[in-house]
């Protein structure tokens, strides 16, 4: 597998909702991400606190202090890119200063490095079917907002999206009997009704034969919404491609573990 990994600078900050930050990078590298579907998900590696550079690990540590000096991976989603204008884009939730990823987007200075890797092929986001149900809450907006631009014109469903404020709604093009349900939740992560919501839609609305169902917020909702299609409804493993995005409480790396063992358990 082609892995492109380059070290962009942050070009502009822009607030899109109140909650809500998009990014625009720039690099002379950018070229071969060209080839990567806008959905997919990258890596990016954010220099720890007190350092500039981007170091990427694993690569040789000379000296134990260099350690700390290590950039922290975290995964996000291409959210587009200029090739004209040598940028690429990144749209983060706003969600404090105690996640590196979270921090920069919030409060890294114009300039600042920032690793970027990513697979250089094209992903498929969401087979063909006359069924969609799509679930996330903010983190998911950027392959949401892809996979609806990639439907066809036909399709049929709803996404439900679990935003913290009302300001925090975007406007995405999308086919016209898709309809869009918004789930306020300003404690993100916790007293969620997105899972509960989107059950209840399903409960109550005529599904046809060929469906696809895609699931990505918190691990607990991923979790929820898994067991009831899978198995309570019985929909296959190609109907349903779920992924928790991050765990409530717990850095990215720290939950990978059991982000990854809760995806393999049905
Ligand atoms: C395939 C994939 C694609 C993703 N794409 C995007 C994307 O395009 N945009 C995006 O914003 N996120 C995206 N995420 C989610 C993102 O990777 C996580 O939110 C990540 O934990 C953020 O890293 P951090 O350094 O800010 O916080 P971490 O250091 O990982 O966590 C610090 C603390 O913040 C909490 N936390 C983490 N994320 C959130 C959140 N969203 N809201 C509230 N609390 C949180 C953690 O539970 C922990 O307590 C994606 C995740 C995956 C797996």
């Amino acid at each position: 597998m082609n892995i492109h990994r380059t070290v962009l600078q942050l070009k502009k900050r822009e607030y899109i909702t109140p909650n809500y930050i998009r990014l625009t990078l720039t690099g002379e590298d950018i070229e071969p991400f060209a080839t990567c579907t806008v959905g997919a998900n990258n890596k990016i590696f954010i220099p720890p606190q007190g350092v500039s550079r981007v170091n990427f690990p694993p690569q040789p540590v000379e000296k134990e202090e260099n350690v700390e000096k290590l950039a922290i991976r975290r995964t996000y989603t291409h959210a587009g890119l200029s090739l004209e204008n040598k940028e690429m884009y990144m749209d983060f939730v706003a969600h404090g200063l105690s996640g590196p990823a979270s921090r920069f987007a919030m409060e890294a200075p114009i300039g600042a490095e920032l690793g970027v890797a990513m697979k250089i092929k094209e992903s498929e986001l969401a087979p063909e079917a006359d069924f969609y149900c799509l679930v996330g809450d903010a983190t998911a907006i950027p392959v949401i907002r892809a996979t609806l631009a990639s439907l066809p014109q036909e399709a049929k469903g709803a996404i439900f999206l679990e935003i913290p404020t009302n300001e925090d709604k975007q406007i995405f093009h999308k086919p016209e009997h898709i309809q869009v349900k918004w789930i306020i939740n300003p404690n993100i992560g916790t007293n969620t009704l997105l899972a509960q919501t989107a059950i209840q839609y399903l409960e109550e609305t005529q599904i046809e034969d060929s469906k696809f169902a895609f699931v990505a917020c918190e691990y607990e909702n991923v979790r929820t919404l898994r067991n009831y299609l899978r198995k309570e409804r019985e929909w296959t493993n190609k109907e349903v491609s779920a992924y928790s995005y991050w765990k409530y409480g717990i850095a990215e790396t720290k939950s990978e573990k059991s982000r990854r063992e809760e995806k393999a358990s049905i």
